[in-house]
């Protein structure tokens, strides 16, 4: 399947959307605007690609909703080069988003299937992560930290410490914390010991699980 002018399109629309409901972030809406969401959804659901709604994908994990990528993407703050970690890789959409703006992108999904699968497919369309990783969001990724912001894409039960002390002084943690229904937060390091923290708005996720299969 190819991006075309109609899709072209259709992304104009959603960022419009978007746009109408309180993203301002210049940088985020024209990476929205230039990641080919269709092609990380199966062909049967091409036409659901550009609407604002979360969709499902394999192995019963859903793609975010564009806004709600959009939202957390706006709260880490990107710039160009920053160390971004991803908890919960899924189709890979959040990561291309990430990518458009410039982040060296680690990324962990703790599902094999769609792990194998995503790890194939970004790269094909252009997109290159640092890393791609199969394994436990809740441990990160030391090897690799700290990072100037930290992405959980999965509703947390808690807040795992091992994501607050990869972190930068400066950095961000964006995680939707609860169960059935999750508190979107921002945690901001302000030095070795202290986080600010931030709550904002209620969202949906599916949950982080704690075994990897
Ligand atoms: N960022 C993804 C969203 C996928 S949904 C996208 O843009 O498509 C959340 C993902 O988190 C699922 O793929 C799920 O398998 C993964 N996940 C759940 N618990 C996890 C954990 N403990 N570690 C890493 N990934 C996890």
């Amino acid at each position: 399947m190819k991006d075309t002018h109609k899709h072209q399109g259709l992304r104009n629309q959603l960022v419009k959307t978007i746009e109408e409901k309180g993203i301002l972030d210049k940088n985020v809406l024209t990476a929205i605007s230039n990641v080919p969401r269709h092609l990380f959804m199966d062909s049967g659901f091409v036409d659901f690609a550009y609407q604002d709604k979360a969709f499902p994908i394999a192995a019963d994990q859903t793609i975010s909703q564009p806004y709600t990528v959009a939202f957390q993407t706006e709260l880490l703050q990107v710039k160009s080069n920053h160390e971004i970690l991803e908890i919960g890789t899924g189709s890979g959409y959040q990561t291309a988003v990430l990518l458009e703006m410039g982040a060296k992108v680690y990324t962990i999904e703790r599902q094999k299937e769609l792990f194998k699968k995503t790890k194939l497919f970004l790269p094909k369309i252009g997109y290159n992560p640092k890393k791609i990783i199969f394994g436990d969001g809740y441990k990160g990724l030391p090897e690799n930290a700290p990072f100037d912001g930290i992405i959980v894409t999965a509703g947390a039960p808690f807040v795992p410490n091992p994501l607050l002390a990869q972190l930068k002084i400066g950095g961000r943690l964006v995680i939707p914390v609860g169960d059935d229904v999750q508190t979107m937060t921002l945690f901001i390091r302000t030095s070795e010991k202290d986080f600010e923290k931030h709550e904002l708005g209620k969202f949906r996720f599916v949950p982080m699980l704690k075994k990897r299969s």
